[in-house]
């Protein structure tokens, strides 16, 4: 993307307003009326072929007529006269072009769409857009926009999807006291996406933390590149989680709502930080855009009330913090600024004697030692003191000792006092909330922002040439061969050169070659159907495990060739693999998909009704580094089967892990070739034991 004509879709010197309207109502009215109010210093040119002034503006019949030149066209024309304005505007040299006409794709008119865009191509142009409701800028005196009034002020700057909900979100930051600097609305992307706008905001100097509302997006991995490269903050709101929401978000936008739980892994891997729901999103924006990230574990509860320390403790815990006892001399100095009942643990309770001068003191106490990497103060109204000077004696507690790098939030439980208190630490920079589980989010959001981007900063595992060398050849083997499905043998040859540990299978096409490989291996084995035409092999009765004679190994195979022609007669039948019996283990899922948004992916689960009933798997957008994984084997629920229960030892997640990054630089490296994977089951053993691949299945592409 341009990042020139960006900036002067961002920022323009002179704007041509195409489809002003003389008209009130209108939205050619409405938006030359608000690049009035919105105090807008540029030039403003309103076109339109009949009217000669609108608001006291003189009025333009083309872009052409005007002499001087121009860097946005805000385009509001009928949607039959978009593409003409468009020739019009790239005629003139104008490279920037926001559309807010809509009846594009979001109306199946994917089209039109095209239509525009092989022509603002043509010119080098940008669009944003079609069907928005604009741009919207404090810094810039900048309302380009139907939204009735520029945001409050601010340091956070939304991109949303969604254009009704950015108008709603611009009077909330009034009401909320959350600042924005600015909104952008980014309708159907159908050329300018939330990749491009992230990369043009981190180097926005009047933007410190990016706030997206996303329904769908369309090039996933250009928008994790885009995030990770950013060193400001992100939060998201992804809409469309439920399967009924998803239909919604895709009827809307005209774009792909892909799977909630690859959104979450792609997210994390982006380094966003994700938000629950429109008021969350809010608070946490709130202190990413005012408060650095939780560089630690140790956070400090200053409380004047021991019901609301104990409600935030229960938080930090829901939000994953755990919480530490201050140390002995923390604690000792704290003892000063408090009655004898008071308690200067963790949290610290001031107790409801507190007035300025103890959180004074010990705010710049706790604040400034180097125990602390952050600060929650709590405070509960009470008569002996003014919630407003309170806020005033932590803010100024905090300014004297000169620390940035340690985020601090506040809560203020009470009644009108207290808002007006929240509201000046807010506009001082200190972010506040009501109740203590709001101000305990906003910290969780503040360390998982230095979590994600902790992980983010370990390399992927790539594979090596050799082993893609090897699968290759096995893939044109199979492709030569007018398949798209592979039998185990040939998936555990693909598997071998990615360096998984797999069973080793090999083929039998008569009863004496079972009888000798079995020998090979050693008894007990275990003997499966070898057919292309045959995925799920214990289905068609092809698996028989524990075989241990030399007679049962003959049985063994004509049972499960009798089973499988019953099964399917036109099967076409390789003949019988023989294997070696691995001893039990935990059975995983370990498997691929590609995700119509974001490509391959992995995904881990536990085996058996683990992952058939309760869906308990987790997902990853390939490749992967090693701490992404270590993560994934704690997310699922029934995670704690892997750390041992009921009397057994740990099972070996290290092993698990590296398998899981070996297995994503496989589907990452192959993924022009494979639609799907999985190795299922794994079985793994005991800490230090290692695992086993027994099963594995690939299906490639249709080419
Ligand atoms: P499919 O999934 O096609 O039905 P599998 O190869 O996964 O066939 O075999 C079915 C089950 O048999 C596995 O889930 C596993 O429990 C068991 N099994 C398969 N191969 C082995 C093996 N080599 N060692 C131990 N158990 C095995
Ligand atoms: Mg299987």
């Amino acid at each position: 993307m341009n990042k020139e004509a960006l900036t002067k879709l961002m920022q323009p010197k002179s704007i041509a307003v195409v489809g002003a309207s003389a008209q009130p109502g209108k939205i050619g009215y409405t938006v030359i009326e608000n690049l009035l109010k919105g105090g807008y210093k540029g030039k403003i040119y309103p076109i339109n072929p009949t009217a000669t002034t609108i608001l006291n503006l003189p009025v333009y019949p083309s872009v052409n007529d005007v002499h001087e030149s121009i860097d946005l066209a805000v385009v509001t024309v009928p949607v039959q006269f978009v593409t003409q304005v468009a020739e019009e505007c790239g005629k003139k040299g104008i490279q920037a072009l926001s559309v807010i006409t809509s009846g594009f794709s979001e109306v199946g008119r994917r089209d039109l769409e095209d239509e525009l865009l092989a022509i603002t191509r043509r010119y080098g142009m940008c669009v944003l857009g079609p069907n928005i409701v604009g741009t919207l800028s404090n810094s810039d005196e900048l309302n380009a926009s139907f939204a009735p009034f520029l945001p409050f002020v601010g340091k956070a700057t939304l991109i949303t999807q969604s254009g009704a909900l950015l108008i709603a979100m611009d009077a909330i930051t009034y009401t909320r006291k959350v600042g924005f600097d600015k909104m952008i609305s980014i309708g159907n992307m159908a050329d300018v996406d939330f990749a491009d706008l992230i990369t043009w905001l981190d180097t926005d100097e009047n933007t410190s933390c990016i706030c997206l509302y996303i329904e769908g997006l369309k090039d996933g991995r250009k928008f994790i590149e885009a995030c990770r490269k950013t060193q400001k903050p992100i939060i998201a709101l992804k809409a469309g989680v439920s399967e009924h929401g998803a239909a919604a978000a895709a009827s809307h936008t005209g774009s792909l709502a892909g799977a909630v739980k690859v959104y979450g892994a792609a997210f994390q891997q982006a380094g966003v930080v994700q938000a629950s729901d429109l008021n969350n999103l809010f608070d946490r924006t709130l202190a990413l855009s005012l408060q650095p990230p939780l560089r630690g574990e140790k956070l400090l509860v200053i409380t004047n009330g021991g019901g609301v320390g104990v409600l935030a403790t229960d938080s930090a815990e829901r939000f994953g913090i755990p919480m530490h006892f201050a140390p002995e001399d923390v604690q000792v100095e704290l003892k000063k600024h408090m009655p004898a009942y008071g308690s200067a643990k963790n949290p610290v309770d001031l107790t409801g004697m507190a007035g300025n001068d103890w959180y004074y003191e010990s705010v710049k106490f706790a604040y400034a030692h180097p125990w602390t990497d952050g600060l929650v103060v709590l405070y509960c109204e009470t008569a002996i003191s003014n919630p407003l000077e309170i806020a005033q004696a932590v803010k100024k507690a905090i300014d004297e000792t000169h620390i940035k790098n340690r985020p601090v939030v506040v809560s203020m439980v009470g009644g009108t006092r207290c808002d007006q208190a929240m509201q000046w630490l807010v506009e001082n920079g200190i972010p506040a909330y009501g109740p203590p589980d709001q101000a305990m989010n906003a910290m969780a959001a503040l360390r998982e922002y230095n979590n994600i981007r902790n992980i983010l900063s370990q390399p992927s595992t790539t594979c090596d040439p050799e082993g893609t060398k090897i699968a290759r050849e096995v893939i044109a083997r199979v492709r030569a061969d007018g398949r798209i499905a592979m039998t185990e043998i040939e998936a555990k040859q693909i598997f071998t050169a990615y360096g998984l540990p797999v069973a080793p299978t090999n083929l039998a096409t008569t009863e004496d070659k079972a009888v000798e490989l079995a020998k090979v291996v050693g008894f007990p084995v275990v003997m499966k159907v070898v057919s292309p035409d045959i995925i799920h092999k214990s289905d068609a009765g092809g698996v028989k495990i524990n075989i241990k004679s030399d007679a049962a190994v003959r049985e063994a195979y004509q049972t499960i060739l009798v089973n499988c022609k019953k099964y399917k007669a036109d099967a076409n039948i390789h003949g019988v693999a023989v294997q070696e019996m691995a001893p039990w283990g935990t059975e995983v899922i370990v498997g691929s998909v590609n995700d119509p948004t974001f490509g391959p992916t992995v995904m881990f689960g536990l085996g058996g009704i683990f992952v058939e009933v309760l869906k308990d798997v987790t997902f990853r957008v390939a490749p992967v580094n090693l701490k992404q994984v270590e993560k994934m084997l704690t997310e699922i629920r029934s995670a704690p089967i892997l750390g041992g229960v009921r009397g057994e030892l740990p099972r070996d997640r290290a092993a698990l892990a590296e398998l899981i990054c070996r297995y994503a630089s496989m589907v990452y490296d192959l993924s022009d070739e494979i639609a799907e994977t999985d190795a299922n089951p794994v079985l793994v053993y005991e800490e230090g034991k290692g695992l086993k691949v027994v099963d594995a299945r690939i299906i490639l592409k249709r080419k």
